[in-house]
């Protein structure tokens, strides 16, 4: 049966691989709507590809060029707030939720429909308003089935038992660009450097959050949320191969693991279809080829912003909500050659410390955005005139 599927950040790394899922898949999929940001002819040109109905980007001031982009289509398209939520309320049986950052949470947290399912990328959604979230899809009945590829990994050997046998539940990390640097030749990268990741090709801002691991940070607080693991069942393993996504510990001894090539690929079929498997034609992992997989422990000393994360995530309440916010505004003035590499996480660590005991965890997007809002503010006025 074909089912109907709604892209939002359609014209991003995660946008472009669903593209390629459901160009393999054209008869199981029809696609209604895409979302992206800024880009008119990168979103024009997917939505002519994929046969969709509708195209919307969030920059209003993008709206003419889209519709120039899509004249003699019959694709209908809008820009700005309102067209990007009328994308995520036109019916859809799927959503892939694939904004990157906080920007994401208002149309992933509008997509929850009754019965629909979301293959959830946009992290940042969890980690901001994670609570809210998942208690709302449970309520409304959507399936959350999760992009990220530990997490993906994660779902399908949690199946294998019951939550409360869980000793423990391990997401893996490639340990990003800087894996085998020193502190001191760390502390003097830029942005180019800390972009080079050794294994996923990705969006820009993941791609920092890579290297400084506050990506594993995120992906613990996701965890948390999607498993209802409480952070002590929760770790992170650094596993520079990326064959081995997720592990799950059970009490009795046993280990149920989730393995595959990296490619963002297999996770996003799996998380479009489930149960079921949809027929890749991908390299399959051949084990004998590579021989050997080697894993070793997260150093925190290096990479403090999974420290922090980790720290947010045991404090709980809005903490989590202030760490993204915080560490997004770091994130781009690093990427804008403003800061050094370690001030990303003295920004977050300090606008943390300031916050604490900011209240309960948000109970609604708006709250979310609220506490979101705050934290930003007070990251840009730690960002220092000359670089750090
Ligand atoms: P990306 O930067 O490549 O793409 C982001 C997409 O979002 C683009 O289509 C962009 O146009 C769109 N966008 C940006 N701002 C927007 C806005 N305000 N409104 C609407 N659309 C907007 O990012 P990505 O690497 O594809 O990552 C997307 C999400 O998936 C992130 O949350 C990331 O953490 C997560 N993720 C990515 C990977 C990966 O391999 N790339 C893996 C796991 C999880
Ligand atoms: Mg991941």
């Amino acid at each position: 049966m074909t089912r109907s599927l709604t892209i939002l950040g359609a014209t991003g790394s995660i946008g472009r691989s669903t593209a390629d899922v459901v160009l393999a898949h054209r008869d199981e999929f029809r696609v209604e709507a895409v979302v992206g940001g800024r880009n008119a002819l990168a979103l024009a040109e997917t939505a002519k590809r994929l046969g969709a109905r509708f195209a919307a980007l969030s920059d209003e001031s993008t709206a003419d060029a889209l519709k120039e982009a899509l004249a003699g289509t019959g694709i209908e398209s809008g820009a700005g707030r309102s067209a990007v939520l009328e994308a995520v309320d036109r019916p859809s049986d799927i959503v892939m939720a694939a904004i990157s950052g906080t920007a994401g949470l208002e149309p992933t947290y509008a997509s929850l429909k009754p019965g629909r399912r979301i293959a959830l990328a946009n992290k940042e959604s969890l980690v901001c308003a994670g609570a809210a979230f998942m208690a709302d899809a449970r309520r409304l009945g959507v399936s959350v089935m999760p992009v990220d590829s530990e997490h993906n990994a994660l779902e399908h050997a949690l199946a294998a038992g019951r939550n409360r046998d869980v000793g423990k539940a391990v997401i893996t990390a490639s340990g990003g660009p800087f894996r085998t640097w020193t502190r001191e030749q760390i502390a003097k990268a830029d942005a180019k450097q800390a972009s080079a990741h050794p294994v996923w090709s990705m969006g820009s801002k993941i791609n920092i959050d890579s290297a400084t691991l506050m990506n594993k940070g995120l992906e613990l607080i996701e965890a948390h949320h999607l498993f209802d693991l409480e952070a002590e069942r929760l770790d992170v393993l650094v596993h520079p191969e990326a064959i081995v996504h997720g592990l799950v510990q059970w009490t009795d001894g046993a280990v149920t693991a989730g393995l595959a090539l990296p490619d963002m690929k297999v996770p996003i079929a799996n998380a479009l279809q489930n149960s079921a498997r949809l027929f890749m034609d991908l390299p399959r992992l051949d084990l004998a080829a590579i021989g050997r997989l080697t894993f070793e422990k997260a150093d925190e000393a290096r990479f403090p912003c999974l420290a922090l994360a980790k720290a947010a995530l045991q404090a709980g309440g809005a903490m989590p909500t202030i760490l993204n916010a915080a560490n997004e505004i770091a994130v781009e003035v690093y990427m804008a050659d403003q800061i050094g590499f370690y001030a990303i996480s003295e920004i977050v660590e300090s606008v943390c410390s300031t916050m604490v005991g900011s209240g309960n965890a948000p109970a609604t997007v708006a709250e979310a955005l609220a506490i979101d809002g705050e934290a930003r503010a007070m990251a840009r006025r730690l960002v220092p005139a000359k670089r750090i």
